[in-house]
């Protein structure tokens, strides 16, 4: 590069403004260059550090896969937990778990795999909140309104999935569905 050149330049290190002999200068000052140097190198080595802490992290969950019988510090690992959650779940039955000697509990793999089978299972249904008859027509009504037959109302109804409601006599559902359905100009 060639010296007659003079390129105002910000300092990488500190910020200040300098001029730059060359296109490729970064900082103004050899103190400056190796601060940042030194920088660099720090950043480098926490890099490294995490990296080998990744990797001997990985290694022992490898060997936890491989297993047939888990400590409770296993499983924890296993489904990133802490070791407290995985006694709670022993103690209130949800995982089986032996007490193999005073400190030491131990649990089966195929038992916290049926875990997560049985974690799978579908939830049952939430019960439908009560309709508010204020908010509702009963099926005259709408039958009046919209010109529709009974027959035509009710599987129009099932079809949608709407939720239905009995009170005496009369059967109750809730108008803003049954607008929106019935009268597209609504939304
Ligand atoms: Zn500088």
């Amino acid at each position: 590069m060639s010296s007659n050149i003079r390129i105002n330049r910000i300092c990488q290190q500190c910020g200040s403004e300098f001029e730059a002999k060359t296109t490729v200068t970064q900082f103004c000052s050899d103190r400056c260059a190796k601060h940042n140097y030194k920088a660099r190198k720090r950043v480098e080595k926490v890099k490294a550090s995490h990296d080998h802490t990744k990797v001997v992290r990985q290694r022992s969950l490898e060997e936890i896969k491989s297993k047939e019988i888990l400590t409770v510090s296993d499983v924890a690992k296993l489904l990133t937990c802490s070791t407290r959650t995985v006694y709670n779940l022993i103690n209130n039955g949800t995982l089986n778990g032996i007490k193999f000697s005073e400190r030491k509990t131990l649990l089966r793999r195929s038992d916290i795999e049926r875990f997560f089978d049985n974690a799978l299972q579908p939830l049952p249904p939430r019960p439908e909140k009560p309709l508010d008859i204020k908010q509702c027509y009963h099926m005259g009504e709408i039958q009046l309104k919209y010109n529709v037959s009974e027959k035509a109302l009710y599987d129009m109804l099932k079809r949608n999935n709407i939720q239905k409601t009995q009170r005496g006599k009369f059967v109750y559902v809730l108008k803003s569905k049954v607008d929106q359905l019935l009268n597209p100009k609504i939304k």
